[in-house]
C-alpha cells in the first residue's frame, strides 16, 4: 500500500448483503449513548499496531474500526450485547441473569463469547489481540470496566464488544499490511 493511500471501505461494499449503513449508524449512536466513541475503540487499535507498523496513524486504526462495524455480524453482536446491559440496568431482567450481568460476575463468560463473533470476522490474529485487550484493559476498556464496577451502569457486554471491535480493526491492518 502506498504512503498516502487511506484504507477507506470500497464503495462496492457499502451496501451490499455484508455491509449495512443503516445499522452502522444505529450501532454506532447506541455506543455512544453508552459512552463509547469510535474514536476511543480507535486509540486501543493504534495501542496494539502502532509498535509494530511504522508510520501507522490513529486515522488510519479509525478507518478499520469504521470497516469493522460495517459487517452485519459485528453489528448484530453490538446490538445484542448492549440491549442486555441496558435490559440488566432497567431491571427488565429475570434473576439470576439480572444479577450476574449487575456484578460482571467472573464465571458468566457469555460477554466474552459474543465478543468472539466479532473477533472472529477477521481470523486467527483478531483471538490474540482480544486476549490481550481482554487482560491489559487499555483506555476506554479500563473506564468502562470502573463505570461498570463503582455504579449502577452495567458495562458487562460492552467492555467486551470494545475490546473485540479494537482487536479486530488490528487484524484488518495487519492483514493489510502483511507482506
Ligand atoms: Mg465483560
Amino acid at each position: 500500500m502506498a504512503e498516502n493511500e487511506t484504507a477507506k471501505i470500497p464503495k462496492e461494499y457499502a451496501d451490499d448483503r455484508v455491509n449495512d449503513t443503516k445499522t452502522r449508524d444505529v450501532v454506532v449512536k447506541m455506543m455512544k449513548e453508552r459512552g463509547v466513541e469510535l474514536s476511543d475503540i480507535a486509540a486501543i487499535t493504534y495501542g496494539l499496531q502502532g509498535k509494530y507498523i511504522p508510520g501507522l496513524s490513529e486515522k488510519t486504526c479509525l478507518e478499520h474500526v469504521e470497516r469493522v462495524v460495517m459487517k452485519r455480524e459485528v453489528q448484530n453482536a453490538i446490538l445484542t450485547g448492549l440491549e442486555l446491559d441496558k435490559l440488566a440496568e432497567s431491571g427488565a431482567m429475570s434473576e439470576p441473569l439480572r444479577g450476574m450481568l449487575l456484578e460482571d460476575y467472573g464465571l458468566y463468560g457469555v460477554d466474552e463469547v459474543l465478543a468472539l463473533a466479532i473477533v472472529n470476522v477477521y481470523g486467527s490474529i483478531g483471538f490474540t489481540n482480544f486476549g490481550y485487550v481482554d487482560k491489559t484493559k487499555p483506555g476506554i476498556i479500563k473506564k468502562l470496566d470502573e463505570i461498570g464496577k463503582n455504579t449502577d451502569q452495567c458495562h458487562t457486554f460492552l467492555d467486551d464488544i470494545v475490546g473485540a471491535i479494537a482487536a479486530a480493526a488490528a487484524s484488518s491492518i495487519a492483514h493489510r499490511y502483511a507482506g
